[in-house]
């Protein structure tokens, strides 16, 4: 699919029915996505609905593991307040049903971890809500009690396998496996792993410093339960400005939503992708990066920041991979003058 079909709405379909078709097996930047031996087993929990499956970019293998699929609790206009209603409608026969329903308006997210197999380690991005955490202003993430860990052994990882933990930002929703309770304690839920946390990230939530963030209400307790047990276990490394995995992965910050939000690069062969986080929320902004979600901490900032990398990856052919995006997960573009029009889903089955 090197053309970009006249009509973005029947190519998005029709690329779409042939994912779903082939599952992991679909094609991805002219590569053959190949499914990992975990792949063709389907989730205790949940029906069998949600699949582990895995794609291969250049050397690198990524993985997707669901931690929740479905309404968040926010209509279209409270989530992206600055999006009319009518573009919603006009849309909806492709937003509908993975992204948005339109008979209650509601925004459908997921929370998943990108895991990624680089030069002999494995890698998470991000580690979604996490089981048992107390969020007295975020009670979507509330007492979580998923099969996580379960899920994340069936992509053939075990908790003493992870060599690394990126955290994108420190959101309660990226953090959350970065511990796990046990007794009254919270401790690294990943032994073994680094965690990579931007600097200024770090400063900006941590309660001894200046800032008061626009979301810290919603972020009560993410500190103290998830970012502080794995930085006083030595775990932590605190990066700026970019920081190098290995030949083909780099982080590089992303301001805006947060002040220390960033993306990791992939570049291995042929194939370009970029895990943005929570650059953006929906596919939507794919198409329509003007407009932001309610929980930027700098809304130029991110408007900027997301035009930049969709710049990026559409100059580069570059999957773009976000935390939450449910359906396929993870979508190209290309430049239409000004804007962006969505050339093909990732080939992972649709959640
Ligand atoms: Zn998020």
């Amino acid at each position: 699919m090197n053309s970009v079909d006249p009509s973005p709405a029947l190519s998005r379909r029709g690329f779409a029915a042939v994912a779903a078709g082939l599952g992991a097996a679909g094609l991805l930047g002219g590569v053959a996505a190949r499914p990992a031996g975990a792949s063709a087993a389907a989730l205790a929990g949940d029906g069998g609905r949600t699949r582990v499956e895995t794609i291969r970019l250049g050397k690198v293998t990524v993985t997707r593991v669901v931690e929740f699929s479905g309404p968040v609790g926010l209509t279209s206009r409270q989530f992206f307040p600055g999006s009319p209603a009518e573009l919603w409608e006009e849309n909806k026969d492709w937003l509908s049903p993975d992204f948005w329903k339109p008979g209650t308006d509601m925004v459908h997210s997921a929370l998943q971890t990108w895991v990624l197999r680089s030069e002999g380690r494995t890698i998470l991005i991000d580690t979604g809500a996490g089981n048992g955490k107390f969020r007295p202003y975020a009670k979507q993430w509330q007492y979580m009690d998923t099969d996580f860990l379960r899920r994340l052994s069936r992509a053939g990882v075990r908790p003493q396998d992870v060599d690394v933990v990126v955290n994108t930002h420190l959101h309660n929703d990226h953090v959350g496996w970065n511990t796990r309770r046990e007794g009254r304690d919270w401790v690294p839920t990943f032994p073994r792993a680094t965690y990579l946390i931007p600097k200024v990230e770090f400063d900006f939530w941590n309660p001894a410093g200046p800032v008061r963030p626009k979301y810290w209400q919603g972020n009560q307790n993410v500190w103290e339960d998830s970012v502080l047990p794995v930085h006083e276990a030595g775990q932590v490394t605190l990066w700026e400005d970019a920081y190098t995995l290995d030949s083909s992965l780099t982080l590089h910050l992303a301001a805006g939503h947060t002040p220390g939000s960033s993306v990791l690069r992939l570049k291995s062969g042929g194939d370009r992708a970029v895990f943005i986080g929570d650059l953006l929320h929906t596919p939507l902004q794919l198409e329509h990066p003007e407009f932001n979600s309610c929980f930027e901490e700098d809304e130029k900032q991110a408007l900027a920041t997301r035009r930049r990398e969709l710049e990026w990856a559409a100059d580069h052919k570059a999957l773009i991979l976000p935390a939450h995006l449910p359906g396929h997960g993870a979508a190209e573009v290309v430049r239409d003058g000004g804007t962006f029009t969505i050339k093909k889903w990732a080939g992972f089955s649709r959640v």
